[in-house]
């Protein structure tokens, strides 16, 4: 009952929301609506670096509009649309306020809204940049090391150099060594598949999911393969344990 009653109160919110924008976006018949679009350049929340552009909508006998930028007029527009495009770097780098006047064909005289910006020296715009595109980056590769990591401690818990070759995101079989491998988070989807290294023989190649039964024939092979190529292991294996018999008889010997 409680959910209902909450989600009714949500549904009013968004209906108003909806209705409130719609009121907002319908042009009343005296006022002038400044708005700002960005040509060409950076748009951030610290500020703006580039081409931008002066758009006013106002009355529909609007005859010319002026355009200003901190008390100066920048330009005058007297056919719609009214627009007028503009670089940052003309101005001084800083907070600017931006707003423009209108006259109607019977003389009216009209202000807009203002619009306050940062304008941002292009050594500061890539900055604020950096400092946002840097640490998304930072997030994703600690991701994939982090995802790495947990692949290689799995690799290791399930015992053998082959590991579990049936992962989230399916195991195939490498074209170019023909060993098995489970495909990783970071292979790049392909339409046909996923571009991934394989690491038997470290080759990128497109690979897709297989069906487990294959895979796990193509890994009890490679374990075969690797048992008869490799068999030091073992060796090294019965050793221990053939000195841990002689020391342990030894005991008895004294
Ligand atoms: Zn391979």
């Amino acid at each position: 009952m409680l959910r209902q009653k909450r989600w009714s109160l949500w549904f009013v919110v968004i209906v108003s929301l909806i209705f409130g924008v719609g009121t907002a976006v319908a042009q009343p018949e005296d006022e002038l609506t400044l708005s700002l679009s960005r040509d060409f350049g950076t748009g951030l929340a610290t500020g703006i670096q580039g081409t931008f552009s002066f758009r006013v909508s106002g009355p529909d006998n609007l005859a010319k509009v002026s355009f200003y930028i901190d008390e100066q007029l920048v330009g005058e527009d007297s056919e719609a649309p009214f627009r007028l495009q503009f670089k940052t770097g003309s101005f001084a780098d800083g907070m600017h306020t931006l707003y423009a006047t209108g006259i109607t064909q019977d003389g009216r005289e009209l202000t807009s809204n203002s619009i306050s910006r940062n304008f941002l020296s292009s050594s500061e715009a890539n900055r604020s940049v950096l400092t946002i595109v840097v640490p998304i980056l930072a997030i994703s590769l600690s991701g994939i090391l982090v995802s790495m990591w947990i692949a290689n401690r799995s690799a290791k818990a399930s015992g053998g150099s082959v590991g579990n070759v049936n992962g989230p995101f399916g195991g195939t079989i490498c074209p170019k060594c023909g060993k098995p491998f489970a495909r990783h988070i970071w292979g790049l989807n392909m339409v046909v598949g996923k571009y991934d290294r394989c690491p038997h023989c470290g080759k990128w190649s497109l690979v897709r999911a297989m069906h487990p039964d294959v895979l796990n024939a193509a890994v009890e092979a490679l374990q075969e393969a690797e048992a008869a190529q490799n068999p030091s292991q073992h060796d090294d294996l019965d050793n221990e344990n053939r000195w841990q018999k002689r020391l342990d008889d030894s005991r008895f010997d004294g």
